[in-house]
């Protein structure tokens, strides 16, 4: 079930109280009609019973999808690489092999739903959206592009699609990719994140963490590159 938590919020605008419904932990595989909640953002709508004015709620929730093995924890601004919970360590002890991430905010949180629930690796993922990242501010002529999401999927067209927020706009920029570059970086996963696989708790893998792996993976090719040629 759901952990639910009704907290009086005043309203920021008219500082009228409404109860609002705060949900701690959401069990998406016993609760799907959650799951679609989660995804639109129904669930973190806050709507004043007085004046009407509505706003999105920011706080803590963990998601948990025991059909596709992941959890993730979203606090909202967490900038830590890893957060051991060890209350919740213990409660979910018996499962094994659960991938469990950190987000820091909505949209992040919702790609690893997507990239989970489309049954890929978001590790591999992530390196796949950096160096796509780094094609689309070559083009646009910017330094880099930092702000970019998985928003498509297709194992049959042999394709995915990262969404870019580039410029001061912030407009959306749709970049495809094949699939081999994603193999590639699953390859590059398998040689250069093997510690990171076995760490406990929840981390944040993320754009800071690809750069740190496809940096030290540049480095040892070269190093190979150089002990060949001596
Ligand atoms: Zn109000």
């Amino acid at each position: 079930m759901a952990n639910v938590v009704v907290k009086k919020i005043a309203c920021p605008k008219c500082s009228e109280c409404t109860e609002a419904k705060l949900y701690m932990s959401i069990n998406a595989t016993n609760e799907p009609t959650l799951r679609a909640d989660v995804m639109d953002e129904r669930l973190f709508k806050f709507r004043c019973t007085a004046c009407g004015h509505e706003a999105r709620l920011t706080y803590p929730v963990l998601y948990n999808d025991m059909k596709n093995r992941f959890m993730i924890y979203m606090i909202p601004e967490v900038d830590r690489f890893q957060l051991e919970d060890v209350e919740l360590e213990q409660k979910y002890e018996r499962l094994r092999g659960i991938r469990k991430r950190l987000a820091s905010d909505f949209n992040s949180f919702k790609e690893k739903v997507f990239i989970f629930e489309s049954g890929l690796d978001d590790m591999a993922v992530e390196i796949t959206k950096l160096v796509i990242s780094e094609m689309v501010a070559k083009k646009y002529g910017l330094s880099q592009v930092e702000e970019g999401y998985l928003s498509m999927y297709d194992r049959e067209k042999n394709t995915m699609g990262f969404t870019f927020f580039v410029g001061k706009e912030h407009e959306p920029y749709v970049q495809s990719a094949r699939l081999e570059i994603y193999g590639k970086a699953v390859t590059i996963v398998s040689e250069m994140a093997i510690k990171d696989r076995k760490l406990s708790g929840f981390i944040k893998i993320d754009r800071e963490w690809a750069q740190n792996v496809l940096y030290r993976y540049k480095r040892m090719k070269q190093l190979d590159k150089k002990a060949q040629e001596d």
